[in-house]
């Protein structure tokens, strides 16, 4: 199998983003063919008991096992890490997978660490219920406040945690800010970059160390396959992140790999296409007097912020009911065109409630705390028409008598 497509490895560094999204990481086999393989084999034959010996011991290139290394999914970190500017990047089962590994991968006990507190339900629970059972503490700041970052810091605080924009409302964290903060104390920076992707928005060139994601939400685009990933330095992704990996077992499929490589390639012009829309549905909904919560707005209290570390304000945003729960199921119940779904980053509209389904588990008090209104509605703007969907919400305000 040939690593590349007759190009000079030494060359693809200098492509252009868009290049990189649909050449980076493009292994061909002798067949030639022109689309990635997809290799479903969880093992390999060699040709010599010799050559096993050596490739177990690290003398000889080739893999061993799928657990270990696949070339589907070497072609998409390869490609994942070349559009993140990372030195190397490993993907994951699932998001969570992603930031459950990062995690355990760099905190021990009697480490602290701090994260933002609006965050999607599942990273918070890792935090109270995986890392608190083995001695690591943490601090829950507001990710907005910069000052609070620098006081949650204490002697034995290893990691800074956060998602920009969050789940569901939206905050912002200045990331140049943040990471320069966390570089100055020798803490590292992890990043859950789902809600922009490389597309909009790149950590790493804020001074973030790592970059965190569930592709299974952007990436794939389609709503298809569960898929998480890590990007960092060659050092953390193959000295430590790897043999944890290989060990403990979360890895991805080489079908959900494949699924999320050829999704890639449409990254740019999907989250783009999806920010434009977005923005426009979100105009309408302000327009009928209803708070809305999007980067992109200039009425959003961090817009400049977002404006200053984002190239588009991505594809989903959340809007307030002011009659409480009742009237934001009578909104929902009432779309046609959008679905009821609590997924994210689909080329379909969907919307959901997030006080009674994805920030359920937090109660009332945690969700008061982050800012979780029990009239909100989170949508994620597709890529219909986006007049389609104004006629569809216009219906559904209509119909909740606003
Ligand atoms: C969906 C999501 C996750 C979890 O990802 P899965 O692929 O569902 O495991 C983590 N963080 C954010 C911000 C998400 O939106």
């Amino acid at each position: 199998m040939k690593k590349t497509t007759g190009i000079d490895r030494s060359q693809t560094s200098s492509w252009r983003p868009a290049t990189r999204a649909v050449r980076s990481g493009t292994w061909r086999s002798d067949h030639g063919e022109t689309s990635e393989a997809l290799y479903l084999n969880s093992g390999y034959s060699y040709d010599s008991a010799q050559e096993v010996a050596e490739r177990f011991a690290g003398e000889a290139e080739g893999m061993v096992y799928s657990r270990f290394q696949n070339p589907t999914i070497a072609m998409l970190e390869e490609r994942i890490a070349a559009m993140e500017g990372a030195e190397a990047c490993k993907v994951q089962a699932s998001g969570m997978a992603a930031m459950t590994t990062a995690l355990l991968c760099q905190l021990s006990a009697g480490d602290h660490l701090v994260a933002a507190k609006a965050a999607f339900g599942s990273c918070r629970w890792i935090l109270t219920n995986v890392l608190a059972r083995f001695g690591i503490t943490h601090t829950v700041v507001d990710g907005r406040d910069n000052a609070a970052w620098e006081a949650a810091i204490q002697p034995n605080t290893k990691v800074f945690f956060f998602e920009t924009p969050a789940n569901p409302t939206l905050d912002i964290v200045d990331l140049r800010f943040v990471c320069g903060l966390a570089r100055a104390h020798g803490i590292t920076t992890l990043v859950d970059n789902a809600f922009a992707t490389s597309a909009l928005q790149r950590p790493l060139e804020y001074g973030a160390d790592l970059v965190a994601y569930s592709a299974t939400k952007l990436m794939d685009g389609q709503g298809r396959v569960l898929v998480g990933a890590v990007c960092g330095s060659d050092e953390f992704i193959h000295g430590t992140l790897s043999p944890f990996q290989r060990n403990t077992g979360p890895v991805c499929s080489s079908f959900n790999a494949w699924v999320v490589l050829k999704g890639l390639e449409t990254l740019s012009l999907r989250a783009f296409q999806q920010s434009a829309n977005a923005l426009q549905v979100a105009q309408f909904v302000e327009g009928r007097g209803v708070k809305v919560l999007y980067p992109g707005l200039p009425s959003f209290a961090q817009h400049e912020l977002a404006a200053s570390q984002m190239d588009a304000f991505g594809p989903i945003f959340s809007f307030v009911m002011p009659g409480g729960r009742e009237q934001a199921f009578t909104v929902l119940d009432a779309m046609q065109l959008v679905d009821i779904s609590n997924n994210i980053g689909d080329a379909k509209s969907l919307a959901c409630h997030p006080a009674s389904s994805t920030h359920h588990s937090m109660g009332p008090e945690g969700r008061a705390d982050m800012g979780v209104d029990e009239g909100m509605i989170r949508i994620n703007i597709g890529l219909e028409d986006p007049l389609d969907l104004i006629d569809d919400l216009g219906r559904a305000l209509d119909a909740a008598g606003i």
